[in-house]
């Protein structure tokens, strides 16, 4: 190689020969990943001990920092999208986006606004378009932008609420959203400077959902002492247990009196593309806006978040800017510039791995994979019914599954029950066999599965189980 390179370029045998190892490695990755461990554990001072070193003045070969890289930091990663990573939302992936990805990123193409890639837009426009078709949004008024993943959706919509809903002067509005909503919601009314006090975390009923009549309660309460309610956020799939809330009530609510209803479908609204879900999620299509998250259930790599919503103007009256230095890329009004409809000005191209992988697949293959998904997660619920060491705790929900080690053989306290299962999460972890940690439902420490992995077998979580049931006697 050549040295004193002036120009960060390379020769072309040199770029043919690094991307080709780029590629090898990543399809040696996708055949060989499940006989990989998933987790991977590093303290500071072991990654420090790997990688910490000054900014190099001087360059190495291009191969040596490829085979270092994939050495060092793939091995050093936690694989979301294994077969047993069956933690907070896996990240399944496929990989004709991964390949759209690298597709976007080689050729670097800028997905702002119109001008300077119509193709980009217009792929941006229509894979919305089907998007708000699958969820029965209007196709003509709704409208919507790819994000980086769920949390900048939710900080998106509601930004948009409060536009709408409040104008300039927010000081009196309150928002509400139930104890089970993720907490990206909580992260973005802060970031929008709301106040403690204008924030209604509304408890769950038994099954997690909203409960209605407090809501109901608060928002009369609130609306007596001047105060305006503006949003509710409702959550379709939530993190803990994949509980729906009552939407089509919810809707009715936030109708009558004029509030805006988000939902953050984040994790559970793809399971609309199956027939199970498509029931479960009746009412998905009332929401003003709706988050969705195509890198969890979608099977997008990351990043690609989404917010669809009901009239595409309000992002437009939000977000449009007009600064003299972007008047020439502003094209005419159907020619949609997604830098006015969100936050971001210079985005990456998004809808391509989105477009390319669903034109590769057809829908027909998503819907499959799903429906795959849910039904796992009611046979593992079976198993665990059928078993005389576990309680299922929750039922197998959009193909999330809450369940705890307590053997009908002996009597445990609830201490006990919650040290046994802290300690098999623990050890799981450890082995880097499963990647399998605890939540906290009703106050009880459960195991977790997210089930969204269409390459995870039955048998994967039999031997999982199999795993636990033994770390489980050691301490019992
Ligand atoms: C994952 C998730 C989010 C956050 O999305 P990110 O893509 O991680 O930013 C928000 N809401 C729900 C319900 C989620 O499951």
């Amino acid at each position: 190689m050549k040295k004193d390179r002036a120009s960060l370029e390379l020769s072309k045998e040199t770029m043919k020969e690094y991307g080709n190892h780029v590629v090898n490695a990543i399809i040696e990755h996708y055949h060989t990943q499940s006989n990989k461990l998933p987790v991977a554990m590093g303290s500071r001072e072991q990654m420090d001990s790997l990688f910490l070193e000054e900014a190099p003045e001087q360059g190495t070969e291009p191969l040596d920092v490829l085979n270092f890289v994939l050495e060092k930091v793939m091995t050093n990663s936690t694989d979301l999208s294994h077969p047993k990573s069956y933690s907070f939302v896996p990240g399944p992936s496929n990989y004709i986006s991964v390949m759209a990805d690298a597709l976007a990123t080689g050729f670097n193409i800028f997905s702002g606004g119109w001008v300077a890639s119509p193709a980009a837009a217009e792929l941006e426009i229509i894979t919305i378009q089907w998007l708000l078709k699958i969820f029965g949004f209007p196709q003509k008024k709704g409208g919507g932008i790819f994000t980086s993943g769920g949390s900048m959706a939710n900080l998106t919509a509601l930004t948009t609420a409060r536009r709408i809903k409040c104008g300039e002067d927010f000081s009196k509005a309150v928002i509400y959203l139930s104890d089970q909503a993720h907490s990206s919601n909580i992260k973005a009314i802060r970031v929008l400077g709301f106040k403690k006090e204008q924030i209604r975390i509304i408890p769950t009923d038994l099954e997690f959902k909203f409960a209605i009549n407090k809501l109901k309660n608060c928002i009369a309460k609130d609306k007596l002492e001047g105060l305006l309610p503006f949003c509710l956020i409702a959550t379709s799939g939530t993190t803990n247990t994949g509980t729906i809330d009552p939407l089509s009530e919810l809707a009715t609510i936030c109708k009558k009196e004029d509030i805006w209803f988000h939902i953050d479908g984040a994790y559970g609204a793809a399971a609309i593309l199956a027939p199970k879900g498509k029931q479960l999620l009746k009412g998905i299509e009332k929401a003003d806006s709706l988050t969705v998250d195509p890198h969890k259930w979608f099977f997008q790599p990351y990043e690609m978040g989404c917010l669809l919503i009901r009239n595409h103007k309000h992002l437009s009256h939000t977000f449009t800017e007009k600064p003299e230095y972007l008047r020439d890329i502003e094209g005419n009004t159907s020619e949609i510039n997604f830098y006015d409809h969100g936050i971001q000005l210079t985005r990456r191209f998004r809808a391509l791995k989105f477009y390319m992988s669903l034109k590769t697949y057809g829908l027909k293959e998503f819907r499959n994979a799903i429906t795959y998904n849910i039904d796992l997660a009611e046979e593992v619920e079976t198993l665990l019914r059928s078993s005389k060491h576990w309680q299922v705790v929750f039922p197998a929900t959009l193909a999330i599954i809450n369940f705890r080690y307590n053997p009908i053989a002996k009597k445990h306290s609830k201490k006990e029950l919650d040290a046994i299962n802290q300690y098999i999460s623990e050890k799981v972890v450890s082995s880097r066999k499963a990647l399998l940690v605890t939540t906290v439902l009703h106050g009880k420490t459960v195991l977790r599965m997210c089930l969204i992995n269409p390459r995870t077998t039955l048998n994967d979580v039999k031997e999982t189980l199999a795993l636990c049931e033994a770390f489980a006697k050691d301490r019992d």
